[in-house]
C-alpha cells in the first residue's frame, strides 16, 4: 500500500529504530512510548486492521506473536512479564491502519486498560 506509515517504515523511506525482523515481520520502537520498552510489530504484509484478516494470513499472524516472546526473552523481560496489544479501529484507539501488535514491557500495567 502506498500511504501507509507502516509500510513506508518496512520499505525505509521513513526511519525507524528496528530492534527485530525476520522473513514476515518487522519490530521497531514506538515514537511515543507510554512503557520503559514499547515496540511495534508489524508484518511485512500490508493488513489494515483485524477486522481484514483472512485465513490465508494465520502463519503471518502466529509470527507476529511469536516475535512478540522473542523480543520479550531478548529484551530480558519474559519472566517478570509484558502486556501485548491489538488495536482495532475507533473504540479500540487504533491510529494507524497496518496491524501492529504493541509490545509493552518494564513496568507493572493496569487492568482494566483505559
Ligand atoms: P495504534 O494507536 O494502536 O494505531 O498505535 C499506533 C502507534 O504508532 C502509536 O503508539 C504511535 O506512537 C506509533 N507511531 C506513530 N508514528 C510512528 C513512527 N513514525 N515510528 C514509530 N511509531 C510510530
Ligand atoms: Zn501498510
Amino acid at each position: 500500500m502506498t500511504d501507509c506509515l507502516f509500510c513506508k517504515i518496512r520499505d525505509g523511506e521513513i526511519p525507524s529504530e528496528i530492534v527485530y525482523e525476520n522473513e514476515h515481520v518487522l519490530a521497531f520502537n514506538d515514537i511515543n512510548p507510554v512503557a520503559p520498552v514499547h515496540i511495534l510489530i508489524i508484518p511485512k504484509i500490508h493488513i489494515s486492521t483485524l477486522n481484514d484478516l483472512e485465513k490465508d494470513h494465520t502463519q503471518t499472524m502466529g509470527e507476529l506473536i511469536l516475535a512478540s516472546k522473542k523480543i520479550a526473552e531478548l529484551k530480558g523481560f519474559s519472566e517478570d512479564g509484558y502486556r501485548t496489544v491489538f488495536n482495532c479501529n475507533e473504540n479500540g484507539q487504533q491510529t494507524v491502519f497496518h496491524i501492529h501488535l504493541h509490545l509493552l514491557g518494564e513496568r507493572l500495567m493496569s487492568w482494566p486498560p483505559g
